[in-house]
């Protein structure tokens, strides 16, 4: 186990499994990574560690047959090179879903409300009263919200906004899907980013969505409108984000991931229309014992010799 998973995980995994948790929080170095490989059955890693086709290359005859992701995104994993050096991967689908769509909707109201520039003013002791048109934000209600990537937590997240605040919502998706509210397929990315008043990113990382959102995409976008991402830093290109932001091309953005995470540019923290959390999609205990159950049970199922419940 490469971090301290919740304690009802661990003794789980220690029910089944001699267990080694490893006590840093931080991500895995290329030797650590290797080591893991060369010296144990199973691996349950998770986002940062970075096993990459050299870390497999560097151990040519791993002792490691299954990587059990804690996460559903796996993009830190090359699943081709895992692949082809025998080692099975998991991933931890459905757990993250509800609390991941939550976390688009503290953000997407935090910034269309303006909600960290209010409670900034009031921790400042800046705050001199109530008055009719201080902090106007924009209303959700009857807004339009374009989902990019109509998967397991776009959905949920178009369900929050048709059902709880009477969104229309539009979407791209490589699919069409068969859902069951209302919710219009754009023509292309950039017809959904200028026809939004919301823009909610809800992609997988990896090299096919790199930069998805990017100069072009934040050209499209209406001036009052908002773009929020829960899905993975490199997605959106961040300079171009900055720039959008500080030429009023967009009107504000909320993020839970960052390019280059945990590093966060001073630019975007200097921008008082801009809601900034730390990575927090799943961060409550619940989820987190459910992901961490997970990797238990797709753990147990390969070495029961049966399929992985959740092969990716
Ligand atoms: P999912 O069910 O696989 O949904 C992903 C959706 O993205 C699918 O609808 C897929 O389309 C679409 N898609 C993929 N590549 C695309 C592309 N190039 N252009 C347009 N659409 C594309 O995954 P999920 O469970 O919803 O999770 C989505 C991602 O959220 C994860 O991979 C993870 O990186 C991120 N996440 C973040 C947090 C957090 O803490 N902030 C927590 C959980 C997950 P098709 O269905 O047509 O293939």
């Amino acid at each position: 186990m490469t971090r301290p998973l919740p304690e009802t995980v661990q003794e789980a995994t220690r029910a089944l499994f001699d267990l080694d948790v490893r006590e840093d929080t931080g991500p895995m170095s290329a030797a650590e990574m290797q080591a893991s490989l060369r010296d144990y059955d199973g691996v349950v890693p998770t986002l940062g560690d970075l096993y990459s086709q050299e870390i497999f290359d560097a151990v040519p005859d791993p002792r490691c047959r299954v990587l059990a992701n804690f996460g559903v995104g796996y993009n830190h994993i090359d699943t081709g090179a895992a692949r082809a050096a025998g080692i099975a991967v998991s991933n931890t689908p459905g757990a993250v879903t509800d609390a991941t769509a939550d976390t688009a909707m503290t953000l997407m109201l935090m910034s269309a409300r303006r909600a960290g520039e209010g409670e900034r003013i009031v921790r400042a002791g800046k705050w001199e009263g109530w008055h009719p048109t201080q902090l106007l934000g924009m209303h959700l209600g009857g807004k339009a919200v374009g989902i990019v990537g109509m998967g397991r937590i776009g959905q949920a997240i178009a369900r929050r906004c048709h059902h709880g605040f009477g969104m229309n919502v539009a979407y791209h998706s490589r699919s069409a899907k068969d859902l069951d509210f209302p919710a219009e397929r754009a023509d292309s990315l950039r017809a959904l980013a200028g026809s939004v008043d919301v823009l909610v990113i809800a992609v997988p990382g990896g090299d096919e969505t790199h930069h998805l959102i990017n100069a072009d995409i934040f050209a499209a976008m209406q001036k009052h409108a908002h773009l929020i991402n829960i899905a993975r830093g490199n997605v959106v290109e961040e300079s171009a984000l900055i720039t959008a932001l500080q030429t009023g091309q967009i009107a504000g953005a909320g993020l839970d991931v960052y390019e280059f995470e945990p590093v966060v540019p001073d630019a975007l923290k200097a921008m008082e229309n801009v809601v900034l959390l730390p990575h927090i999609g799943t961060a409550a205990l619940e989820v987190r014992t459910d992901m961490g159950m997970m990797t238990v049970d797709n753990l147990k199922a390969f070495f029961a010799g049966k399929d992985l419940p959740n092969a990716v």
